[in-house]
This record gives structure tokens, C-alpha cells and sequence, in this order.
């Protein structure tokens, strides 16, 4: 450990650093102001121990220097050496930064003791510094987590939900239309049976990432919706163009080749219903679009399974 004795009396500033020498401290002397300011940005000592009266800079002026040197989350104890020991002298010390007094000529044992307290402090502080930053990364990370469903590794619901507003409130201003898919994993709970819970899982991280890949558009969102369940989000985007992308998307999942002895076509397929609406004309709220959207899976659903189901916007072809 380094300590920087900033001191303008050579007795006083020999017999300080023999003692620091004594408790094992590597003392570095400056003997004004400015020299002991270059000496601080060169060293980064562990501790400063200060004059107050010296020619030139005074010690309060010099503290006041350090504090600004030093970087966010940095503190480097500034222990006074003074023969004056007023309460003025006391509250101005702190005031500009200092942290303790040593009253001149120093008695060792109090040097010895202070400075132990000291690098207490210091080494509780760096503690706290270290575990804000783990607590900081901790947090980013989660939230990050927070986004992505631990399975399939796309959106999960929340980021679903928050898109969803975010996109129905940008519809409304900008009077553009909105799309939404919902899609399911048909005969999935035969699927568990025949193959096994793991061999399900795998299957929903393949459809999932299908489901991903067909997205061509940044603005696009594909979310794991629950379960075997997935929603898709198309912003700007008409009936026709949702469509012909769900149409892609069933297709796609298709040719994936999952073998599923519970279907009609001997694969792992989806059903998927797909809704379109102008949110400007609609009304708040996508939670509307998302229940026709779920309409037209169900219809999917009682027709047969593995096919695309689009439901028409009343509202929007009764104006038109
Ligand atoms: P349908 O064609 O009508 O959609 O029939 P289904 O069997 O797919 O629908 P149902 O809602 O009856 O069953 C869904 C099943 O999905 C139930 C559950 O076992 C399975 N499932 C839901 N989440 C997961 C999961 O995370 N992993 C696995 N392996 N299976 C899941
Ligand atoms: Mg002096
Ligand atoms: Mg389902
Ligand atoms: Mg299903």
C-alpha cells in the first residue's frame, strides 16, 4: 500500500513516512501543493495525508483538487495533518473533502490506528462498488431474460404484450393496419404421449424457430404465446400479405418432416388463424384482434387442422 504525505516541513513530513515505513505503508513525499497533485495522478496512492498551512496551495485548496481526480465510484482517504485543531478548522476540513485529522506532532499509535480505519473504509467501499456493478449486470441480464422465453429462445408473453401496445398505439397514429397470427401445434398433446415430454419440447424450439425464420421484415414479431401456442405480430401489414405469410409459415413447419403418427398428414403440423384490423378505426386496445385472430384458429381448427383460417375485419368492410 502507498501513501502520499503532502508536507511542506521536512521534520514534520521525515517523521510521518518513517512511521507510515514502520506499519508497512510505502510513503511517497511532496513537499507543496502542485507537486503533490502531480504526485496523486501519477501514484493513485491508498491514502493521502495532507498539511493544511503550507506556501502557496494550502492543504484545503489541494483536498478540493484530489476530489475532483478522482473518477466516479474512486475515494481515496484524505487524513488533515495540522498543528490547528479548532472546530472551524475541523468542519472545513471535511467540507472540502477531507475525511480525518492528525494533530502535529503525530503520535504514532494514532497514525497507526487511523490509518487501519481508513483502509477499513477504503476496502468496504471498493466492496460495495464491486457488488453495485455485479448488481447492475445482474439486473440488465434479467432483464434481458426477461424478454426471451427460456424454451424456444423467441419472445416470450411479456415482450408480446408490450409489443403489442407499443404497435396498436403506432397503428393508431399513424391510421395504418395491424396483423396478428395465432398459431398452434396441432394434436400436440397426442404428440407429448406418443414421443415423450423432451421430444415435445424439441418440437416447439423447431417450430419456433420456423416460425422466426419466415419473418422478412424487421418490424415483425414471433412469440411464444404459451404452451403450444405462438402469435405472430405484422405491423402495416393487410389480411392478403398476413395470409400469404401464414400460408408460408404452415408450409414451412410441414417440410420440417417431424414425424407425428397422431395426424392426418403423418407430420407435426400447425393450424393458424390470422386477423387484420385498423386499430384508428377499432378502438383501444389490441386485446379485439387478438380474440378474432383466436376465432379464425379455432375455425381452422374444426375444419380439419393444418390450414390457414383468415377472418375478415367487419368493421373495416362495412365502411368500405
Ligand atoms: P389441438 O390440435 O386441438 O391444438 O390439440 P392439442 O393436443 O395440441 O391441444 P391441447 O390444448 O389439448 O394440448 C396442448 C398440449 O401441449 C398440452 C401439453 O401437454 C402440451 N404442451 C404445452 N406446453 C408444452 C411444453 O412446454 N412442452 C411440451 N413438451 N408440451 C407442452
Ligand atoms: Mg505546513
Ligand atoms: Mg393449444
Ligand atoms: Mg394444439
Amino acid at each position: 500500500m502507498k501513501a502520499l504525505v503532502i508536507e511542506d516541513t521536512l521534520t514534520s513530513a521525515t517523521l510521518v513516512c518513517h512511521q507510515l515505513r514502520k506499519i508497512g505503508i510505502e510513503p511517497l513525499m511532496a513537499r507543496d501543493g502542485p507537486s503533490g497533485i502531480e504526485m496523486f495522478k501519477e501514484h493513485r496512492p491508498e491514502l493521502v495525508l495532507l498539511d493544511i498551512i503550507m506556501p502557496g496551495m494550502n492543504g484545503y485548496e489541494v483536498a478540493k483538487r484530489l476530489r475532483q481526480l478522482e473518477n466516479d465510484g474512486e475515494w481515496t482517504p484524505i487524513i488533515f495533518l495540522t498543528a490547528r485543531t479548532s472546530d472551524e478548522d475541523l468542519e472545513r476540513g471535511i467540507a472540502v473533502g477531507g475525511d480525518d485529522y492528525l494533530v502535529k506532532p503525530v503520535s504514532e499509535l494514532v497514525l497507526t490506528a487511523k490509518v487501519r480505519a481508513m483502509q477499513r473504509i477504503a476496502q468496504m467501499r471498493y466492496s460495495l462498488v464491486v457488488l453495485t456493478r455485479r448488481l447492475d449486470e445482474a439486473n440488465r441480464q434479467l432483464l434481458r431474460l426477461s424478454a426471451i422465453d427460456g424454451l424456444t429462445g423467441i419472445a416470450n408473453r411479456r415482450q408480446f404484450d408490450e409489443f403489442l401496445t407499443r404497435e396498436w398505439g403506432r397503428a393508431t397514429r399513424n391510421g395504418s393496419c395491424l396483423a396478428m397470427l395465432m398459431c398452434d401445434v396441432d394434436s400436440f398433446k397426442q404428440y407429448n404421449d406418443l414421443y415423450g415430454h423432451q421430444a415435445g419440447d424439441d418440437c416447439l424450439r423447431s417450430v419456433a424457430r420456423v416460425l422466426h425464420e419466415q419473418l422478412k421484415r424487421p418490424t415483425d414479431l414471433a412469440a411464444r404465446y404459451g404452451g403450444e401456442e405462438f402469435a405472430v405480430i405484422l405491423p402495416e401489414t393487410p389480411l392478403d400479405g398476413a395470409v400469404a405469410l401464414a400460408e408460408r409459415m404452415r408450409q414451412a413447419v410441414l417440410a420440417l418432416g417431424m414425424v407425428h403418427a397422431g395426424t392426418a398428414s403423418g407430420m407435426v403440423t400447425v393450424s393458424i388463424g390470422v386477423a387484420c384490423t385498423w386499430p384508428q378505426r377499432s378502438g383501444p386496445g389490441g386485446d379485439a384482434l387478438l380474440k378474432v385472430a383466436d376465432d379464425a384458429l379455432y375455425d381452422a381448427k374444426a375444419q380439419g387442422r393444418n390450414r390457414v383460417v383468415a377472418v375478415r375485419d367487419e368493421a373495416r368492410e362495412a365502411e368500405e
